[in-house]
């Protein structure tokens, strides 16, 4: 075997496994079907801005292992995350907090926010059992219908009642007059862009692009002893119990002669009728500033349309509702019995992992795999 690891997709479980394992003296190769490293994290520097091809990515963490890792390959900036949200032409503050409380009713204090989310979510009777009940259980039907349901509903092409309530869990909600999205205590983006964190994190490893591994799958298994596989689990196994459900997403990306579109990086269309769910403003990531501190005379948007993945799109977010979750833990099975392959990331776990969380598990991980199996963390 000329390698000990084969890695197939050079997005971040990928990189850091690959990294791992190097460190440790074992050799790697890495495959990605896409012509670039990186995998959803890649961005592109166009005149200056780092644009985020695959959608808006902001790392954010309470893991503070997972932040001393990632601080050794990038400098991360000062950057928070603090989307608009625009319905029908009215702006409000996301995550739910004092701002949005105030445009929403008038309410001027705390308790007046509490008192008018204690009366709306009185309709919620019992432990929340969707989306929607869940939504309205946390922020009250006002709040629900103008700033949930429309962005929902396009994001996941589902009515909210079809929803898992923990995908409306992510956002905080504060009596708080604080717009940071995340509760996290390290938040930022890397200086000079993911692509370059993801560089330092393969640096010395070989990597091969454009090469699909399930379509040239004999030929690289007999490369290696052990195969780390970040693609979707499903296709692995050549769909046969079925297809998981994903959400695809389309990027429509311009740049404009106008040094400031949206006065934000990410302004969110919560109303059902705009096609789109965000516009992202990319240079605003980097504080209008390239890396040599000059401002940007133009500007770079996306446009994010959701739709379901079929065969040939590019899958982003699992569907992780009962139907999915009953079909995912039967291809697990499947996967416990290929002893010789490890699934990792975002696809091969079908989980609606951030990107700390997959760095966490592919350290975790890797961790298992060479330093408690042997000196190659042969498993079988
Ligand atoms: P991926 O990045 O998907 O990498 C898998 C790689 O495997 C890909 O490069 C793919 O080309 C390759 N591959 C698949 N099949 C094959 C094959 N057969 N042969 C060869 N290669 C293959 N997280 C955050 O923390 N903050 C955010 O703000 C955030 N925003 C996001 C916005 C969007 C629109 C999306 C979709 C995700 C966002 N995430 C965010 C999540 C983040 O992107 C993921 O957690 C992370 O990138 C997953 O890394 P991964 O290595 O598991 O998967
Ligand atoms: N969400 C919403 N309105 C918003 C933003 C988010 O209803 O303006 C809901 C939506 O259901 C979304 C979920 O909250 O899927 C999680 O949002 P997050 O921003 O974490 O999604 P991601 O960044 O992963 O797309």
């Amino acid at each position: 075997m000329k390698y000990d690891y084969l890695i197939v997709g050079a997005g971040l479980y990928g990189a850091v496994f690959a990294h791992e394992a190097k460190a440790r003296g074992q050799s790697v190769l890495v495959v990605d079907k896409r012509p670039h490293i990186g995998g959803n994290v890649y961005t592109e520097n166009v005149r200056g801005i780092h644009v985020h091809i695959y959608g808006a990515h902001i790392f954010h963490t309470n893991d503070r292992t997972v932040w001393e890792y990632v601080n050794r390959f990038a400098a991360f900036n000062r950057f928070t995350n603090s989307p608009v949200a625009n319905y029908r032409g009215e702006l409000y503050s996301l995550p739910f907090n004092m701002y949005t409380f105030n445009k929403m009713w008038g309410v001027v204090t705390p308790q007046e926010a509490r008192a008018k989310i204690d009366e709306q979510r009185a309709e919620i009777t019992g432990v929340p059992r969707n989306l929607e009940e869940q939504a309205i259980s946390l922020v009250g039907r006002d709040i629900f219908e103008k700033l949930i349901k429309g962005y929902t509903e396009k994001q996941w092409g589902r009515d909210c009642r079809e929803l898992p309530a923990f995908i409306i869990k992510r956002l905080p909600v504060r009596l708080t007059f604080d717009n940071n999205y995340f509760n996290a205590l390290y938040q930022g983006i890397p200086i000079g862009g993911y692509t370059r964190m993801v560089e330092k994190l393969l640096q010395g490893t070989e990597v091969r692009l454009d090469t699909d591994y399930l379509e040239n799958k004999a030929a690289l298994d007999a490369l290696a002893g052990r195969v780390v596989y970040t693609g979707p689990i499903d296709a692995y196994f050549g769909y046969r119990l079925g297809h998981l459900e994903y959400r695809s997403v389309r990027f429509e990306t311009e740049w404009l002669d106008t040094p400031n579109f949206q006065g934000n990086a990410a302004v969110n269309y919560t109303d059902r009728e705009t096609p789109w769910t965000r516009i992202i403003e990319h240079k605003w990531f980097e504080f209008g500033r390239d890396e040599e501190g000059r401002e940007i005379p133009g500007t770079v948007i996306s446009r994010e349309y959701s739709s379901e993945w079929k065969p040939g799109d590019e899958p982003y977010y699992p569907v992780n509702d009962d139907r999915n979750s009953r079909l995912y833990a039967q291809y697990r099975q499947l996967a416990e019995a290929e002893r010789h392959v490890i699934f990792g990331g975002r696809l091969g776990e079908y989980k609606y992992y951030d990107m700390d969380q997959v760095i966490a598990e592919a350290l975790r991980r890797s961790g298992q795999e060479l330093d408690e199996s042997g000196e190659r963390g042969f498993l079988n």
